[in-house]
C-alpha cells in the first residue's frame, strides 16, 4: 500500500512504499539523499547503495521509515525529524532535464517558456499552493451559498452576445451555415431570466469570454467568477451577503491575512474620485504588508458616461453608454432625469475592491420593460440591435421580481488577496499576454474539411 510523504512521520520504525517525484538528489561520496516529493509534501531518504534516480523522475521506493539524530532535523520541512532508508528503488518513469528551474518562485523565467510547459511549472511549490487554495476558495463559496438556499445552475456558453462591453468570440454554425454563436461575456442576461424563472437565488461559477486587450487584472480571452443574482432584495442586502461572504472565507481560508476594516467602507462614486482619483482605491493603511486585505465598496456611480470610442459595440449617434452594463437600474429618484440629463442619471451599481483592484460589479436591474426599452433607446440602440435583446423585453411582460446581484472576480480575488502579479499566476492554464494558449498552442488553423462544412473561406492567413 501507498505511504505519502507526510505520513512518514507517524510510521517510525515501518517499512512503507512511496511513490512521487526526485525533488532533490544530493550526492555525498558513499550516500545519496534523495528527497521524494508527491501530493503530500516532501521526504528525506537516504541510500548507501547505488540510487540511480534523478531529478524529477517518477519513482517507488521501499524504505525503513527512521527518526533522525536531533542534530539532523529539518524544522523546515513537516517530515523533518525523519528519513526513509532506501531498501530499493524503482524507476518508473525517467524525466529530462527540465527547461527551467521548479524549486524557486519563478517569477523570473519567461512567460512564454513557463506557459509552454506549464505542467512543469505547475509543479513549483507556489503554483502548486495557489491552485490548491482556489479550490478550496470554489468549494468554501460553493457551501455558503448552497447552506443559504441558493441554486447552482449551469448556462449556456453556446449562446449570443451578452454585452459587458467587450468584443464578442464567435463560434460559426455547422447547422446554420453564416450563423454564429457567441460566447457569454458573463451569464448576465440567462440569471435575469433564472429570476422571471422564479429561482430567486441563483450563483454559478462562470467562465466568462471576452475578447479584449489583456491587462494585468485581466487574462485574455476567458476568466471566472463567481456570479450571483438574487430577488426580492435591497442593494443593501448584495453588499452584506458579499461582505459575510469574503470576511469569512478569508478568516477561514487565509488566517494569516487582517481585514483592514470591517464593515467595509462604502465610498460613493463621486467622493472617492474627489480624494483618489480613481473608483479603485488602494485603502490598506500599510502597502507593504502583504497581510493586509482593504476591501471596500464604490457606490453611487452614474448610470451612463459619454459615450467614447471604445464604446463600439452601442449605437454610433448616442451621446451616453452604460457605466456598468445597459441592465443596470436608474436609482429611483432620478427617472424623471433620464430625459432630460442622463448624464446626471445615478446607478444602483456597487463595485467591490480590493487593495486597489477592482474584484467584482454588479447592480440591482431595470425590471420594468419601459424602463429597460428607453435605456436601449438612450445608448443608440438601432431596432436591429433592440430586437437581438426582445427576449429580455418579452419575459418583463410575464411578471418579473425586483432582483440584483454580483459577480465577484474568483481569479481576480485570488490575485489581490494574494499580492500575485497577475491573475495568471492563479490559473492552470492561462492565455498569455499575446494570446497564445497554455501548452497546445491556439489559436491554430482549421482543416480543410471542417472549413467547408462551416462553410468559411478564409481570405487571408498569415504564414
Ligand atoms: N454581469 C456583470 C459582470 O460580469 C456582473 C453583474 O452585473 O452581476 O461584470
Amino acid at each position: 500500500m501507498r505511504t505519502l510523504a507526510a505520513e512518514t512521520v507517524d510510521k517510525i520504525g515501518q517499512e512503507v512504499t512511496l511513490q512521487g517525484w526526485v525533488n532533490t538528489r544530493r550526492d555525498h561520496g558513499n550516500i545519496v539523499f534523495l528527497d521524494l516529493r508527491d501530493r503530500s509534501g516532501i521526504v528525506q531518504m537516504v541510500s548507501t547503495k547505488t540510487a540511480d534516480a534523478g531529478s524529477e523522475d517518477v519513482i517507488e521506493v521501499v524504505g525503513l521509515v527512521k527518526k533522525r539524530p536531533e542534530n539532523m532535523t529539518n524544522p523546515k520541512i513537516p517530515t523533518g525529524t525523519v528519513e526513509v532508508e532506501i531498501t530499493s528503488i524503482k524507476i518508473i518513469s525517467e524525466a529530462k532535464e527540465l527547461p527551467f528551474p521548479i524549486d524557486t518562485d519563478g517569477y523570473d523565467i519567461e512567460e512564454e517558456i513557463r506557459s509552454k510547459y506549464r505542467y512543469l511549472d505547475i509543479r513549483r511549490s507556489r503554483m502548486n499552493k495557489n491552485l490548491r487554495l482556489r479550490s478550496k476558495v470554489v468549494a468554501f463559496i460553493r457551501n455558503f451559498l448552497l447552506e443559504r438556499e441558493f441554486v447552482e445552475v449551469e448556462t449556456p456558453i453556446l449562446t449570443k452576445t451578452t454585452p459587458e462591453g467587450a468584443r464578442d468570440f464567435i463560434v460559426p454554425s455547422r447547422l446554420q451555415k453564416g450563423k454564429f454563436y457567441a460566447l457569454p461575456q458573463s451569464p448576465q442576461q440567462y440569471k435575469q431570466l433564472l429570476m422571471v424563472a422564479g429561482l430567486e437565488r441563483y450563483f454559478q461559477i462562470a467562465r466568462c469570454f471576452r475578447d479584449e486587450d489583456p491587462r494585468k487584472d485581466r487574462a485574455y480571452g476567458e476568466f471566472t467568477q463567481l456570479d450571483l443574482e438574487m430577488s426580492f432584495i435591497t442593494q443593501n442586502d448584495i453588499l452584506e451577503l458579499t461582505e459575510k461572504l469574503f470576511s469569512s472565507l478569508v478568516a477561514e481560508l487565509m488566517p494569516e491575512k487582517h481585514i483592514t476594516q470591517t464593515p467595509w467602507p462604502r465610498l460613493s462614486h463621486k467622493k472617492v474620485m474627489e480624494k483618489y482619483g480613481t473608483d479603485k482605491p488602494d485603502l490598506r493603511k500599510d502597502k507593504n504588508d502583504k497581510n493586509e486585505l482593504a476591501f471596500s465598496w464604490t457606490i453611487d456611480f452614474p448610470l451612463f458616461n459619454k459615450q467614447s470610442k471604445e464604446d463600439f459595440y452601442y449605437g454610433s449617434g448616442a451621446k451616453v453608454a452604460p457605466s456598468h452594463h445597459m441592465f443596470t437600474a436608474p436609482h429611483p429618484d432620478d427617472i424623471s432625469l433620464l430625459d432630460k440629463n442622463p448624464l446626471k442619471v445615478r446607478g444602483l451599481q456597487h463595485d467591490l475592491v480590493l487593495n486597489g483592484f477592482e474584484v467584482g460589479g454588479g447592480s440591482i436591474r431595470i425590471h420594468q420593460r419601459e424602463v429597460q426599452d428607453k435605456v436601449f433607446d438612450l445608448i443608440g440602440f438601432t431596432p436591429m440591435q433592440k430586437k437581438q435583446f426582445e427576449h429580455m423585453l418579452t419575459a418583463f411582460t410575464y411578471g418579473v421580481p425586483p432582483h440584483g446581484g454580483i459577480a465577484p472576480g474568483i481569479d481576480r480575488f485570488l490575485m489581490a488577496a494574494l499580492g500575485e502579479p497577475s491573475v495568471r499566476e492563479v490559473m492552470a492554464f492561462p492565455t498569455s499576454s499575446s494570446g497564445q494558449t497554455s501548452v497546445m498552442d491556439a489559436p491554430s488553423e482549421a482543416g480543410k474539411t471542417q472549413l467547408v462544412e462551416l462553410g468559411i473561406t478564409v481570405k487571408s492567413q498569415k504564414k
